[in-house]
């Protein structure tokens, strides 16, 4: 894999002149005497082509390939004569092999979408992708409304150079897990809903000692996660920690330096020990949650809106179940915090292959128009969806009760596609039932739990842009320590070796790795991020 992508690099500086060249030419050529995106009443002005015009197009989303059949991306064509031909033949799931092959071929589709944010700018700093500052500037005035309102969506698009390579998929709603516990069993045991971490310490000892399921063993498992194997270090959000870098005031922590993160690893030690943490955290897998809430045995977790959908699918073998998602427990220090949130996500770019990249950024507005925000995200009127006595769009039974999820049922038809537009929270709230509306609208009305000046963090990281030289040492740092700090963590809860014991020399050894020096390019890599935003 390293060595495909070395290999790669090389093709690519290579061809990086070629690249360069098209894109001026392209540019040039097109940018003269063309008609503006909006009418003079400032409606969108369509068909965006006099003629149905077709662009070569590379994506391959969740192992779907782009496939101009679906029914979303037929009323798209007819809408704006704007077609697009997937380079990638449906038989191919391998997105990573395709692109690699792609590169090395010299051959750009003229739009490209790809899984990873890095990989795009790289290809566009190489000269692959064009920079569509401008042209969001002269012929995308949907987007730039956007860029202009929602810092966090300008940041995420702009690379390391300034420039805008890939016009992102943005998110309506900000939160996305939530704390899930069994309120069935809080009522069976006389206990409130926990607010703070001493409280929910006591839930929790509770669930693991006085039977909540009734079936007269000590089996409950009151704390588990499915991503319990890719972040291990879930609970230590409870002590307003982790493993890794966070963001407090404008300045990167590494957080196993921190006060916190003594104090949480010390908990997390007793509850482990004392059977509150699942035993096989570590290893159980992305199926614990299936497993531990269909054999009535786990109490608490931190996941995503999907949680609320146990509560109908095993009504009838785990009767009473119901889980409700509460307030994110205010910890040892009295605040109230939630780590996880969503973020703009990669979406799509104009390559220097593309003749006419005016005409692809004006149909990447009309995906941010109203019209076309309702067919990335709801389907088409009259078939999907309709507008009630309140103006309020609504699915039609059809979707809702279908034989395939909400999402899946959409993505079938092409909406909710990873390309840019903006993924609007009404389809989520209008496919959700009712303990996962409750369990948005609390998260989603208390906007100060959630940390405003930040990249974005998920599965427990800090996703930053880096300068092309920064890049590689602090690859090379953590990989000396990201390894070395997840097995000291892991040994400390399971016990083979002694927290108090080891801490001193665990920070020492740290330092000795150079986590200061990795602490100063995140501290750089976050100043130009959150400048990107102004
Ligand atoms: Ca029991």
């Amino acid at each position: 894999m390293k060595k495909t992508l070395t290999v790669l690099t090389v093709i690519l500086l290579l061809a990086a002149p070629l690249f360069a060249g098209g894109q001026s030419e392209t540019t040039a050529g097109t940018t003269a005497a063309v008609r503006p995106t909006l009418n003079e009443d400032g409606t969108f002005h369509l068909p965006i082509a006099d003629t149905p015009t077709e662009f070569s197009i590379f994506l391959n989303f969740n192992n779907m390939p782009f496939d101009s059949s679906w029914k979303v991306w037929q009323r798209l064509a007819a809408d704006t004569n704007i077609s697009f031909k997937s380079v990638i033949s449906q038989s191919n799931s391998n997105e990573t092999e395709a692109y690699n092959l792609m590169l090395s071929s010299g051959n750009l589709a003229d739009v490209i979408g790809y899984v990873s944010t890095a990989d795009l700018e790289s290809l566009g700093r190489d000269g692959g992708l064009i920079p569509l500052n401008d042209l969001i500037d002269e012929y995308a005035p949907n987007i730039k409304k956007m860029m202009d309102e929602d810092p966090k969506f300008r940041q995420y698009a702009t690379s390391t150079d300034g420039n805008i390579y890939f016009i992102p998929k943005n998110q309506g709603l900000k939160a996305a897990e939530y704390w899930w516990i069994r309120n069935d069993w809080l009522e069976k045991l006389g206990l409130d809903a926990p607010t703070d971490i001493d409280e929910f310490e006591k839930v929790m000892y509770a669930f693991r000692n006085e039977d909540p399921n009734g079936n007269g063993l000590k089996d409950e498992v009151p704390l588990f996660d499915r991503a319990g194997w890719k972040m291990p270090e879930e609970y230590l959000y409870l002590f307003d920690s982790s493993t890794g870098f966070y963001t407090r005031n404008g300045v990167v922590e590494f957080e196993p330096l921190e006060e916190n993160f003594r104090y949480g690893v010390r908990k997390l030690i007793q509850w482990y020990k004392d059977g509150i943490i699942d035993p096989e955290i570590f290893t159980r897998g992305n199926k614990s949650r299936d497993v531990l809430f269909s054999a009535n045995l786990g109490g608490c977790t931190h996941d995503w809106v999907s949680t609320s959908e146990y509560n109908v699918k095993l009504a009838s073998d785990v009767p009473g179940i119901e889980l409700i998602a509460i307030a994110p427990p205010a910890d040892q220090n009295g605040v109230v915090k939630e780590r996880t949130e969503r973020f703009p996500g990669v979406g799509w770019g104009i390559s220097s292959a593309c003749k006419d990249p005016v005409t692809v950024i004006k149909f990447f507005d009309y995906l941010f128009t109203e019209d076309g925000s309702a067919l990335m995200n709801w389907g088409i009127e009259g078939e999907e969806w309709y507008t009630d006595e309140n103006g309020n769009k609504k699915f039609y039974d059809s979707v809702l009760k279908g034989n395939q999820s909400v999402v899946g049922y959409l993505r079938s038809i092409g909406s909710l596609y990873r390309v840019g537009f903006n993924q609007d929270g009404g389809y989520e709230l209008a496919s959700m039932n009712k303990w996962g509306f409750a369990a948005s609208d609390l998260y989603e009305s208390h906007p100060e739990w959630f940390l405003e000046d930040q990249p974005p963090y998920s599965d427990g990281e800090l996703d930053m842009k880096y300068q092309p030289e920064d890049e590689s040492r602090y690859k090379r740092i953590m990989n000396n320590i990201k390894p070395y700090v997840e097995e000291k963590f892991q040994s400390w809860i399971i016990g083979t070796a002694d927290f108090e014991a080891d801490y001193d020399k665990f920070i020492s050894e740290l330092h000795a790795r150079g986590i200061d020096e990795a602490i100063a390019i995140n501290q750089k890599a976050y100043d130009y991020y959150m400048s990107a935003g102004k």
